[in-house]
């Protein structure tokens, strides 16, 4: 059977399973979970893999769960991911009332793409006719949050680093994987059919900031005290003073949320935290503007003679699509979708746990239509199922297809012609030296 054949069959497999598919991610959106927590979204990954007997295992990185579709060889192996998180949006019409998760960020669709890709390859017949295997990977813990909970895990032992792809690479969940494909829903206006390919992201350092001062009676007795808000708000300026100096296409950010700011009103504080990230385009500017906050910060401290600690953790890396992937998606999307259906990407001050991914294979993580609203906020919501579940799901197959029909040729030029941005032993290096 030819690619062109192999694709009408997959795209009409996924088109029969699309009630099964829009009920998992409407069943995920409805109990939406924080990273490393999501263990319902798991539990329901895990029965739609039992469903179509497709063979997985769990506790990747605490939740995450990962299938395995077998090819007529295993000459290649490629990874489909979906993120399995929620952010907090207590005002999102679907969040949890308790914990605030919401799919405001639309990773319950990545994971109905990743499982209809799946269940099409599968339920085809396609994947005895292709040269690889597929893993369809559930991922958990794309949001880099709830920072001091995450970095309690890592002392525990339980993980070391705070985003869930980095930790996956850490242990051993990529090894044997040649490279990996997802979908993030992104808004762009009315044009909701459109994808977005190729371009490059952010990377960051992540950092808890806890300023100590001394307690005193807030009116009675401030000369007695050390008000470590003070100090956390001269530290905070200073960082906006230094600013200026950061370069414009260095997309420089820092954006400091306080999670403690004193304990009673009438005390003077004596413990003030913060959380952050300093992201940059390159590994190059992120450390040279994390040297510039910290010096900053430690302004803060020294002004209103306060202590500080900062702790610098591994965040994410810079994203970098590969472009023979790109230009495959791209001609699916086309195929799917017609020729205005893509746009070239610039590059996007946010970031991704799959930029670390990027640094040691080829991936691709295009931002696709079938939402409305802005991410992280209450209006965000899928408001093109068919765009946002289904159409993904096609379009990722069909490319999987393209790699790994006759004999895996695309695959093996494409790795051929690959050098990665790092060996797995660099990347965990560079890793460890963020501290
Ligand atoms: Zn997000
Ligand atoms: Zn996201």
């Amino acid at each position: 059977m030819n690619k062109q054949e192999l694709k009408d069959r997959v795209r009409t497999a996924i088109r029969k399973q699309a009630n099964e598919i829009t009920a998992l991610a409407e069943a995920i959106a409805r109990e939406p979970e924080l990273g490393f927590k999501e263990h319902k979204t798991a539990a329901k990954i895990q029965s739609f893999f039992q469903q179509r007997n497709i063979p997985f295992t769990t506790e990747h990185a605490i939740t995450g769960v990962k299938g395995t579709l077998k090819g007529r060889s295993s000459r290649r192996n490629i990874a489909v991911l979906g993120e399995m998180d929620a952010v907090t949006c207590f005002d999102h019409p679907l969040a949890n009332t308790e914990t605030g998760a919401a799919h405001a960020c639309g990773h319950h669709a990545q994971i109905a793409a990743m499982m209809g890709c799946g269940a099409g390859l599968a339920a085809s017949g396609v994947m005895d006719e292709l040269d690889g295997d597929v893993t369809l990977f559930a991922v958990p813990a794309e949001e880099y949050v709830e920072i001091e909970y995450r970095n309690r895990l890592r002392q525990e032992g339980k993980i070391r680093y705070l985003g869930g792809k980095a930790e996956l690479i850490r242990c051993g969940a990529f090894d044997g994987i040649d490279m990996a494909m997802m979908v993030h829903l992104s808004t762009d206006g009315d044009k909701n059919r459109v994808m977005g390919i190729g371009g490059t992201s952010n990377g960051f350092v992540g950092k808890m900031i806890h300023y100590t001062g001394r307690e005193a009676h807030a009116a009675g007795a401030p000369d007695k005290g050390i008000n470590a808000l003070n100090a956390a708000m001269i530290g905070l300026m200073a960082v906006n003073a230094m600013r200026e100096t950061f370069r414009d296409e260095d997309y420089v950010r820092f954006h400091p949320i306080i999670t403690k700011g004193g304990d009673l009103v009438n005390v003077i504080p004596a413990e003030v935290r913060l959380e952050s990230y300093v992201r940059g385009k390159t590994v190059e500017s992120i450390l040279d503007a994390n040297f510039k906050v910290n010096r900053a910060l430690r302004g803060g401290a020294a002004a209103i003679g306060a202590e500080v600690e900062i702790s610098d953790l591994p965040g994410y890396l810079p994203l970098v699509n590969n472009d023979r992937m790109t230009e495959l998606f791209r001609r699916n999307a086309v195929t799917l979708l017609g020729e205005n259906s893509t746009k070239p990407l610039g590059h996007n001050p946010g970031s991704t746990d799959m930029g670390d991914l990027s640094h040691i294979m080829p991936i691709i993580h295009p931002w696709v239509g079938g939402v409305t609203g802005v991410a992280h906020t209450r209006d965000f919501r899928v408001c093109d199922p068919e765009m946002a579940y289904i159409i993904n799901a096609q379009c990722m197959a069909m490319t999987v297809i393209d790699l790994l029909a006759d004999q895996a040729a695309e695959a093996d030029e494409l790795l051929e012609n690959y050098q990665p941005k790092m060996t797995k032993k660099q990347y965990l290096a560079f890793m460890e030296s963020i501290k």
